[in-house]
């Protein structure tokens, strides 16, 4: 068998492996497996790669191994969950910048070293180094967003819609027209420059609560931008999985902005998050919302036969997923239905809520989507929002005004009584004003949401005995 055979083997297998890793993340209790899957396929690509006869010294890739050992196993180590989306933003600014700098590289090859070329490899190189430029500022801008380097406000100007949309037709108009004169070396850089101005461009309007999406899209630039690349340096392994990424990221990026009810148009063009003034709320001028303390909500618990309880990002910030099963036992063991409502967009990354509460083994049968359970609120003694509130606001159903207007919330009001769990009157993430927390059914417990239901738990037990 050649090299070259053995190579073509260990990519095969790696993007086999890489399917059956996304096949094993679709569910909770496969997902380890699919990680495992996808490690294994990273390290079958990496062999195959560093078999390749081209390469002619090992030092530099070593170097670059110890660095990005050196980088990569803190974070993965010491970056917690509630830091994921950032971290991710980083990965896709990351993976942007290696295919731009593979694709200016192997230009310069060509231009002043001699290197094979042909449409295919100009058209390939093209879309790798525009994609990988805008996905790098793109993805470096929604990591400033959400860190809160940058302000999370969708930042507008005149004519803003007009001006990205000529840059981008301009920015494709050089990738095509290099495709046809692949020698005009200064049009190369003008269109790898055009492309990192959009992507701050692009995310610059993009504000709080439509994150999600342009997370997502990213990711599928980031893989679209890897396929790219394969097909630029002939490598089949990039080719499949920049595919796979591409695709997954789109698909995940459909369902994010369906979960909120908006179009990708709205999304890009529209400048949602806005904060705009709300109605009377948690503001200084509306009614004050009704606070509690914990004996009072864990009289309403005890004699609950139904609860609800609906997690939020504050669950993950006060890291109270192991205190909230430990509730929910207490109590069932009270005589209670307990289960969980899952907002799509619930918490800061697709799924977040999903991998914390299985990380506290609550069973995976207790979790119910939104459509699942929207329809059970008016028949349920208590709703228990344990740090959401994006997700709870009923602006989104009520309040045409309200830059969430459309998005489907939880019909949280509609129970018999609602207890709310937030350290302090500020709003969620989109910056708006929650009318939930003034309905005369609705308390307020104000502190650390994993003390506060710890407190719950043990009030609960007491009054028991
Ligand atoms: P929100 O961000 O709307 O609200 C979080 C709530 O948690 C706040 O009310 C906050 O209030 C409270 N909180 C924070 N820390 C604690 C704590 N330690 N103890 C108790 N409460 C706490 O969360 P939701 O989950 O309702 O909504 C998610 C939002 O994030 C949506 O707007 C969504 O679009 C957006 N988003 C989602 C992403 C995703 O992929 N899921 C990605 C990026 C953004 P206080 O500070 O007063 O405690």
């Amino acid at each position: 068998m050649t090299t070259h055979t053995l190579i073509q083997f260990f990519y095969l297998g790696s993007a086999i492996l890489f399917i059956l890793s996304l096949r094993g993340l679709r569910g909770a209790e496969s997902a380890r497996r699919g990680l495992f899957y996808a490690e294994l396929g990273m390290l079958l690509a990496i062999i195959g790669t560093l078999l390749k006869q081209e390469i002619i010294s090992y030092e530099w890739i070593l170097v670059g191994l110890i660095v990005g050992t050196a980088i990569g196993t803190p974070m993965g180590l010491w970056i917690p969950m509630t830091k994921m989306p950032e971290r991710i933003a980083l990965s896709h600014a990351f993976g942007g910048l290696a295919v731009t700098l593979v694709g200016v590289s192997e230009y310069y090859l060509f231009k002043h070293h001699g290197a094979s070329w042909n449409v295919l490899k100009m058209t390939a190189t093209g879309a790798e180094v525009l994609l990988g430029a805008i996905t790098f500022t793109g993805s470096l801008m929604a990591f400033g967003k959400l860190q809160g380097i940058l302000p999370g406000r969708p930042t507008t100007y005149p004519m803003q819609n007009v001006s990205n949309v000529l840059m981008l037709v301009a920015a494709v108009g050089i990738a095509i027209y290099m495709v046809f004169e692949p020698g005009a070396e200064a049009f190369f850089y003008i269109m790898a420059a055009a492309g990192a101005l959009l992507g701050i461009l692009l995310v610059m309007p993009i504000g709080g609560a439509d994150m999600p999406v342009v997370i997502c899209l990213l990711n599928s630039y980031a893989g679209l931008a890897a396929s790219a690349t394969g097909f630029a340096i002939d490598n089949n392994a990039l080719i499949i999985c920049g595919a796979l990424d591409g695709g997954s990221g789109f698909i995940l990026a459909l369902m994010m902005s369906k979960a909120m009810n908006r179009s990708f148009g709205n999304v890009i063009f529209g400048a949602f998050g806005t904060v705009q003034e709300g109605p009377a709320g948690t503001t200084a001028t509306g009614p004050a919302p009704n606070t509690g303390s914990v004996d009072d909500a864990v009289e309403i618990l005890r004699v609950a036969r139904s609860v609800i309880v609906i997690p939020g990002y504050g669950m993950a910030v006060s890291q109270a997923q192991h205190a909230v099963r430990d509730l929910s036992n207490a109590l069932k063991a009270n005589g209670a239905e307990v289960r969980y409502a899952i907002h799509p967009v619930a918490g800061r990354m697709p799924g977040h809520m999903n991998v914390l509460l299985a990380e506290a083994n609550v069973a995976y049968e207790d979790l119910y989507d939104l459509d699942d359970i929207n329809g059970d609120f008016s028949a349920t003694d208590v709703a228990l929002v344990v740090g959401a509130n994006d997700v709870v606001n009923p602006a989104a159903r009520t309040n045409k005004a309200s830059p969430i207007y459309g998005m489907p919330v939880f019909n949280t009001e509609e129970a018999r009584s609602v207890i709310v769990l937030k350290r302090t009157l500020n709003p969620g993430f989109a910056g708006i004003e929650n009318e939930l927390f003034i309905k005369t059914n609705t308390m307020l417990v104000l502190g650390d949401a994993k003390r506060t239901i710890q407190s719950f738990a043990s009030g609960l037990k007491e009054s028991s005995h």
